[in-house]
């Protein structure tokens, strides 16, 4: 983990949010190669989801809802996660996750009184896991929706708030009647949108696996009743077998994880682990989720809410299966996945980022062999710039090429060309492939055809 944080930093991929200071905990910015490769992210799972599915729209609903919104889906009440301090060093800790370690699961909607009988029985067999004691006080629920005053002119801000949302999957549930109304889909379709959340996390040190503000990535699957565990069953193949056909994942380091104790009106959940460097834990989460969202929403606001089949006339609420997922939990199994250090000889080793190429933040890295010849960094240039509209590229021409090359493994980059004095004659460049490091010759008219099969 701790190599993979200092590439990050070291090579443009994440920084600490506010570095300059002090830090601000639990939130990060992307760097130049980060956006890019949380982009080709968000853009592999919107391909997979919208684009190549018939069934299945795009959504874009705001960060800000109607505070009822809150209240209709049980997070005012019962979003709470239950808290314990150490009493030697004062780390708070999920009680939750300090219960996982010893194998000992909590339901998610235990009251916070049943959550301490549970801690209590377990809590001399668990270390903290900043000081390795065992002396914990008692456990506390704390809310994890994040509060704010908008729209708020007078009196307390905290009093009647406004909420940033804790989950994206809310405007589809609410908007679901809108896109029916307004498009040609027709049951059992999808919603699928990308935003960000705010969750007021209380344990948040595993870099951007856990973080206050996150970007979220859901589909919302709307089904007839009876339909709702086949489509189940369909989601959960689709979306184990794209984070390997799709993003590259080793299958080896994804299984499958089967919630012990399901909420009350789910009718399953399972969630897909990756193996991170700190063990197996959630990816995303692919849950059937009955007809409760709806049944809230219609509930809450009064409206009805029911799908009416055109063909047949018959009136239900559907019922929905999810996938949910965080773009920066994906990133970190992505680079986790790629990270490659490569023995090439004595004391010679290289880090080497082996993305699948589609995700690649830089896709190929032009050289003139020689900074100080203008005529090869001309030649380069025309290079780049026949490129660079279609592929993310780089120009270099600092140092040798040997670092060059190193530098452009350190970021992914599948391919690095460089000019040199034999292109004015042949006009070919070589090309060195980022996982066998081999170099070849290839014209530069066919540059964009090999390219093309090779990135696309
Ligand atoms: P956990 O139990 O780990 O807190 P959760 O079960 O509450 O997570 P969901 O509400 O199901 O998570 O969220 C769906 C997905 O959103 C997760 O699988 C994860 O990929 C992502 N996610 C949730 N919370 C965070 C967060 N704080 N930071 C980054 N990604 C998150």
């Amino acid at each position: 983990m701790e190599k993979i944080i200092s590439l990050c930093k070291r090579r443009g991929f994440v920084f600490a949010s506010s570095e300059i200071y002090g830090g601000f905990q639990a939130v990060y910015d992307y760097g130049p190669y980060g956006v890019l490769l949380a982009n080709n992210i968000k853009q592999a799972w919107w391909q997979a989801m919208v684009q190549a599915r018939e069934d299945i729209v795009g959504l874009d609903s705001s960060i800000f809802m109607h505070p009822k919104i809150w209240e209709a889906s049980g997070h005012i009440s019962g979003f709470s996660d239950p808290l314990s301090e150490c009493k030697n060093c004062h780390t708070r800790s999920r009680v939750d996750h300090l219960l996982e370690e010893v194998n000992v699961f909590a339901d998610e909607k235990m009251s916070e009184d049943e959550v301490n009988k549970i801690f209590d029985e377990h809590k001399s067999k668990i270390k903290c896991p900043s000081c390795g004691k065992s002396d914990f006080s008692e456990a506390k629920k704390f809310n994890l929706l994040v509060k704010s005053n908008l729209g708020n002119f007078t009196g307390d801000p905290m009093e009647n708030p406004s909420y940033l949302r804790g989950e994206t999957c809310q405007g589809i549930y609410v908007n679901y009647k809108n896109v029916v109304d307004s498009t040609r889909v027709k049951m059992p379709f999808g919603i699928a949108q990308i935003g960000k959340a705010f969750r007021n996390e209380i344990t948040a040190r595993q870099f951007i696996f856990r973080t206050r503000e996150f970007e979220q990535m859901e589909m919302q699957y709307l089904t007839h009743p009876d339909n709702e565990m086949k489509e189940y069953e369909k989601l959960k193949v689709d979306r184990f077998d794209y984070y390997i056909n799709n993003l590259g994942i080793n299958k080896d380091n994804l299984r499958w994880h089967e919630h012990e104790n399901l909420v009350f009106y789910a009718k399953a959940a399972f969630d897909i682990e990756y193996k991170f460097p700190f063990g197996f834990k959630e990816l995303e989460g692919v849950h059937a989720r009955s007809n409760y969202d709806l049944t809230q929403h219609a509930k809450f606001s009064g409206k009805d809410l029911e799908y009416k089949d055109p063909q047949t006339g018959e009136k239900y609420l559907p019922h929905i299966i999810e996938s949910s997922v965080g773009v920066g939990r994906t990133m970190l199994a992505v680079l986790t996945d790629a990270f490659v250090e490569e023995e090439l000889g004595p004391e010679d080793t290289r880090i080497v980022m082996k993305f699948n190429k589609k995700l690649a933040p830089i896709k190929v890295a032009v050289f003139p062999l020689l900074k100080n010849k203008p005529e090869l960094v001309s030649k380069a240039r025309e290079v780049f710039d026949m490129l660079k509209l279609k592929y993310m590229c780089e120009f270099d021409d600092n140092g040798n090429i040997g670092k060059r090359y190193r530098r452009q493994d350190e970021i992914g980059t599948p391919y690095c060309l460089t000019v040199d004095f034999d292109t004015l004659e042949d006009g070919c460049v070589t090309i060195r492939d980022r996982d066998t490091m081999k170099q070849e010759r290839i014209k530069i008219a066919e540059l964009t055809s090999f390219l093309a099969k090779e990135l696309e």
